[in-house]
């Protein structure tokens, strides 16, 4: 019997197309089961473990000699004053206060402020528009919004509260590094004793990253201390002659440790979520791992959400192998994405260091761009690469921090926003097509699987406008996706309410 059909197809070809047509029918299934499997909210990162598999992501195919970030001009330290929005919000609100009938373009010596944020502003002139923007626009507005709709955001605002509670309760240093980082009577009278030796550095980083995931932290690494990344002024305990200039010999590793925020919640984002489940969860277990290296005779100094930091966190976590940063400044981990609120504990314990990872996040940032186009402030850099934005002396993506403080006082529910958070490729639940990417992506060089990736993100899901985000008229409120059920204050509260486009 002949091999052909009458129009020359052999009967190997045929069975190679059913082959073919097999194979597409099983990948569309796949893709199909994936897009399922995205969408469906069953599945968690591993937070709720405390067990150090949680950090499941094996990095030492992406290790690299360090370091990750070399200064490209002169470095110039953070400042709290200035860099750190909160700190300068709250000088600008304070100086506004005291002069409200200052307006912009006169001189900014007229509102009485520091030289050193007025030259800020004159250097960064885009943030004191939005700094002003916000206190004579956006909260006035935000007062009146949460008069007619706050009812409607009001168990979000009670969930924060909880953790924001339990805030007063972790305490900060109240002297400088070199009197309260070390060993002293503790509450329950346990007496300071020499530092116990460990056998050896890489013995003491495995035993201190092992109880820092006991103590509640999901990702755990070591690294050198950048005395480039302290904060230039204002650490805690410190008078303010203290010579900030030089680093506390005993800063001199640093203990990086991440929780991912709790999922529904995230998602819910701008108007719905807050960062206070994570706050609450890493600054309770780097004050535990403090105390843990005081106890074993070392001087230790936790920096963290709610009891503030002496220095910034996401390069050190990027040194230390965490992740890389990504376009919205925020260090992007394999396990959680950017859905990570981290901690640094500072000791002088003699620690085996981590090594900076590169598991293709710039790369992949570079065409995402995701973020920047969900951000409803205008805040994340459209760029097609960071090339050229100089930080105090490092290349990074620029993030304007106050247009999008500014944003953070219009939301609704719990005070910020965190939608680049949510609308992030990488901030995906621990289930299979996810596990899937993340270890197939990093290990193709043509980059196809990133851009068929970023291509489902972007067609296969739908969510909202970046203007849609905003204050009606114009915007509804929205949220990346509708609130977890539990914060739905109409099913719960017997009060008025008005929901935000009803
Ligand atoms: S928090 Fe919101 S406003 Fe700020 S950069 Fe992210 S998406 Fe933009
Ligand atoms: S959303 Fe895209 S561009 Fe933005 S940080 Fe995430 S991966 Fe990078």
């Amino acid at each position: 019997m002949s091999e052909s059909t009458e129009k020359g197809i052999s009967r190997r070809d045929l069975l190679k197309l059913a082959g073919v047509a097999g194979v597409a029918v099983q990948a569309g299934g796949l893709v199909a089961a994936g897009i399922r499997a995205g969408r469906s909210s069953e599945s968690y990162t591993g937070w709720e473990s405390f067990n150090p598999g949680t950090q499941f992501f094996d990095r030492r195919p992406f290790e690299f000699e360090g370091p990750a970030h070399r200064p490209v001009s002169e470095v110039r330290r953070p400042s709290h004053l200035t860099d750190y929005v909160f700190g300068r919000v709250a000088a600008f609100q304070q100086a506004y206060r005291a002069h409200p009938a200052w307006k912009p373009g006169e001189p900014l010596e007229a509102l009485g402020m520091s030289a050193q944020l007025a030259q800020f502003y004159r250097d960064f002139p885009e943030r004191l528009e939005w700094d002003f923007k916000t206190f004579t626009e956006t909260v006035p507005n935000n007062s009146r919004d949460k008069e007619k709709y706050g009812n409607y955001y009001v168990l979000a605002e009670a969930y924060e509260a909880g953790f924001s509670a339990h805030a007063g309760f972790l305490r900060g240093p109240s002297a400088p590094p070199e009197e309260s980082d070390f060993p002293g009577p503790d509450p329950f009278g346990r007496k300071t004793r020499p530092p116990l030796p460990f056998r050896t550095p890489a013995l003491a980083a495995d035993f201190v990253k092992e109880m820092a995931h006991r103590y509640g932290a999901t990702l755990a690494a070591v690294t050198k201390t950048n005395p480039d990344w302290l904060y230039s002024e204002g650490w805690r305990g410190c008078p303010p002659d203290y010579d900030f200039s030089r680093m506390p010999a005993h800063w001199e590793y640093a203990v990086v440790i991440g929780v991912p925020m709790e999922w529904d919640v995230v998602l819910s984002n701008p108007q719905f979520g807050t960062s206070n489940d994570a706050y609450d969860r890493v600054s309770t277990a780097a004050i535990r791992l403090e105390g843990m290296l005081k106890f074993l005779g070392y001087p230790a100094r936790s920096h963290t959400p709610l009891t503030n930091y002496d220095l910034i966190v996401p390069p050190h976590a990027v040194e230390a192998g965490l992740g890389e940063i990504g376009r919205t400044g925020f260090c992007i981990t394999p396990e959680a994405g950017g859905n990570c609120r981290m901690a640094v504990v500072t000791t002088n314990l003699p620690m085996a260091v981590d090594k900076p990872i590169d598991y293709g996040v710039a790369r992949f940032c570079n065409k995402c761009k995701l973020c920047a186009e969900s951000c409803p402030s205008g805040s994340i850099s459209m760029a097609d690469s960071p090339d050229g934005m100089v930080i105090r002396g490092y290349e990074h993506w620029y993030i304007n921090n106050g247009s999008c403080y500014n944003f953070w006082r219009e939301t609704m529910g719990p005070m910020g926003c965190r939608l680049c958070v949510a609308a992030c490729p990488y901030s995906r639940k621990d289930n299979w097509i996810h596990d899937l990417a993340r270890e197939i992506d990093p290990r193709d060089p043509t980059g196809a699987v990133s851009s068929g990736l970023l291509s489902i993100q972007k067609h296969a899901f739908e969510y909202p406008e970046a203007a849609e985000y905003h204050r009606p008229p114009g915007g509804r409120f929205a949220s990346f996706r509708p609130e977890p059920p539990y914060l739905r204050a109409e099913k719960y509260l017997n009060i008025p309410i008005n929901k935000p486009g009803k």
